[in-house]
């Protein structure tokens, strides 16, 4: 480790280095800061040209699993800055989840129905290089106020559909113990919040914040659930498994949501040693996110083919419980789209082909004489959905606002009746 990276004398030797709040103090947050810490690093120039649009941060835990000083090295390609980052195509956005369309109050996002984001800091312990809300974490480390908290309270309050809440930002544990208890204790007493899910990477970047003190007020407040972002085996230290194991401990199910990343996890092998590891660690891997469409994030993104092609890798060589579903959160606020493989080959009214990881066909007897329960499901808020038009219920589905159908709009109603 760089001796830079180390406590000072004056911050009691060893034990900073396991306190949080040291590590959250220290963190590396200009270019002359990454100098100190690695004399020796690559194209300053250009990592200063990158920071200086898009915050920096690292904490020295993180920093100091870098192997190599180089791009090649995941740790350093996810934390460092990179000139790539100032490419800008046309398709790329700020936000392109349109995260800011579904906020019906400050910091509250809903989109699903029954499910609500609510964002609660915009500070982490280290600024993720892919990170999806590149507009907003890091820009002012800022907390909810309490305006906004009892607005956000209120919402939930009058909309009972909400059964889920997903606390977010920014890293919601990089907020004091007593500053995030305010935010879930108020969200715990809506009487139909049933479960409150918690968004975070500080085991993965500061692990040394899951504290028994941060454990044992969770615990006050359940059901919490968490979900953490491993995306490479080289973050599964043990202070890291050690950090899980706390969290677990406590009665919190643990889920992990990877990014897949060019030049860091876009690797069949890699994804299957993090899934591993994972569920070693009592983590359940849950998703693999395609990298979204977010300006600043290009020179990270794979061909959705290399998830299709992991997803086939996976299935067959490890457990159902250690496979993430991979997922592309559709830009334009469609939400999230799961993508694997196609098992299916074809299909009759008796039997279906179904193909195994191995490419083995087979075909399977559909049951005769089976009648459907068309009764089950209703129409969820968004109306008529695919499943509407599988059960029957519906005839089609037409996209809004088509140049076709305003020409049919506009066109003057007199029957044809044949040529001239
Ligand atoms: S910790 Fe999460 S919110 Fe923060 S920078 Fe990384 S990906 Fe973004």
């Amino acid at each position: 480790m760089p001796t830079a990276l180390r406590p000072g004398r004056k911050s009691r030797g060893s034990s900073a280095w396991d306190d949080w709040r040291w590590q959250f103090r220290n963190r590396l947050r200009s270019i002359e800061d990454l100098l100190r810490a690695f004399p020796e690093l690559p194209a300053a120039d250009e990592v200063r040209q990158a920071a200086d649009r898009f915050p920096l941060a690292i904490t020295p835990y993180y920093a100091s699993l870098i192997r190599e000083l180089s791009p090649q090295d995941p740790v350093f390609r996810m934390a460092i800055p990179s000139v790539d980052e100032l490419y800008n195509p046309p398709f790329l956005r700020e936000d392109p989840l349109e995260e800011d369309h579904d906020m019906p109050v400050p910091g509250l996002v809903h989109r699903y129905g029954d499910r609500a984001l609510l964002l609660v800091t915009m500070a982490c312990a280290m600024y993720c290089r892919h990170c999806t809300r590149k507009r907003v974490a890091g820009g002012r480390e800022t907390t909810i106020s309490d305006r906004s908290l009892t607005r956000a309270v209120a919402y939930l309050r009058e909309h009972p559909e909400i059964h889920d809440v997903i606390i977010s930002g920014g890293d919601p544990f990089t907020m004091t113990t007593k500053s995030l208890e305010r935010v879930i204790a108020a969200v715990r007493s809506v009487p139909s919040v049933d479960i409150i899910r918690i968004g975070t990477r500080t085991p993965v970047t500061m692990p040394m914040r899951i504290t028994p003190e941060l454990t044992e007020m969770l615990r006050r407040y359940h059901p919490v659930w968490v979900n953490t972002h491993f995306n490479h085996p080289n973050e599964l230290t043990p202070a890291a498994v050690r950090a899980c194991a706390m969290l677990a401990d406590a009665g919190i199910p643990l889920g992990n949501q990877s990014v897949l990343l060019r030049g860091v996890n876009d690797d069949p092998t890699i994804i299957e040693r993090l899934c591993r590891g994972l569920v070693r660690s009592r983590v359940r891997p849950y998703y693999l996110f395609q990298c979204d469409l977010v300006r600043g994030v290009e020179h990270l993104r794979t061909p959705l083919s290399c998830g299709i092609e992991i997803m086939e890798y996976l299935r067959g060589r490890l457990s159902g419980l250690a496979i993430p579903t991979y997922v592309v959160d559709a830009p334009g606020g469609g939400g999230k789209i799961p993508v694997l493989p196609n098992y299916v080959v074809s299909t009759s009214p008796t039997h279906t082909v179904l193909r195994n990881f191995e490419g083995m066909l087979v075909s399977y007897p559909e049951p005769e004489g089976y009648a459907p329960q068309r009764s089950r499901g209703t129409k969820g808020e968004s109306g008529a959905t695919v499943w509407d038009l599988a059960a029957g219920k519906q005839g089609r589905i037409v996209p809004q606002a088509m140049p076709r159908h305003e020409r049919r709009d506009r066109r003057e109603d007199i029957p044809f009746t044949g040529l001239d």
